[in-house]
């Protein structure tokens, strides 16, 4: 059960303020009584809620934390018939859209809502959500090209923004490193581009951290809802 101001504003009626004056001047109804305590208790599930003889349509709020596996597209469908992200939520019948997108070949952590509100802040560059990759590489790269990583590598679509990384593992009997870089950007398979640009091409990438979130607790494939506090902080 929640506050009705609470669940009138969650349905995008108006903001919590204008939608207590609505209840003040008697304009709102609860399974056909008006109601005008603002404290009243109602479940947004099953009450039937009209504003101004209006029935409000109210969709659940849905915060999605998936450890999305390799082999899977970031879309809620595709023409081609392959495997979408949405396909391994089973049990949410709402309709969610993932934040961002993870490439078909790339794993980790990424956020699917039907919060349109908070997805757009999110995704928009001006929030600066650090995002934390780790990259398997071909070679082992100099301190000079991470440095470079770091501070901007040119891609076709311009310079990147600062950022950081480093080397975790070198393992030159394989011919290979693994890199962890923390990106702000949210570029179309802008961590490839970047280890292709200074000559170390991706072989393995998976985003570990998106912000304060991370895929603790949770194997490829696995999901579970954001917390009340996490999605506050998110805000
Ligand atoms: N950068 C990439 O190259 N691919 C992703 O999926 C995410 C970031």
């Amino acid at each position: 059960m929640e506050r009705l101001q609470k669940v009138l504003a969650n349905a995008g009626v108006a903001s919590r303020r204008h939608c207590e004056e609505l209840i003040l001047q008697g304009k709102v109804q609860v399974n056909g009584q008006v109601v005008k305590e603002l404290g009243t208790k109602v479940d947004p599930d099953t009450d039937k809620i009209k504003v101004n003889g209006k029935l409000i349509h109210m969709e659940r709020k849905i915060y999605v934390l998936l450890h999305k596996p390799t082999g899977y597209i970031t879309s809620v469908s595709d023409p081609r018939g392959r495997p979408v992200v949405v396909d391994l939520l089973r049990g949410i019948k709402e309709r969610v859209y993932p934040v961002g997108r993870l490439d078909y070949d790339t794993s980790g952590l990424l956020l699917l809502t039907n919060d349109g509100e908070l997805a757009h802040m999110l995704a928009h560059p001006s929030y600066e959500m650090d995002k934390v990759y780790r990259a398997w590489v071909k070679g082992v790269p100099s301190r000079e090209k991470i440095s470079q990583l770091a501070s901007g590598v040119k891609l076709e679509d311009g310079m990147t923004a600062p950022g950081q990384a480093r080397l975790l593992k070198a393992a030159p009997a394989n011919d290979r490193a693994l890199l962890e870089l923390v990106i702000h950007e949210g570029r179309n398979r802008q961590v490839r581009r970047m280890c292709e640009a200074i000559g170390h091409p991706v072989i393995k990438l998976e985003r570990t951290q998106v912000g304060f979130l991370t895929l603790e607790g949770l194997e490829p494939g696995q999901y579970r809802p954001l917390t009340t506090a996490e999605i506050e902080r998110l805000r």
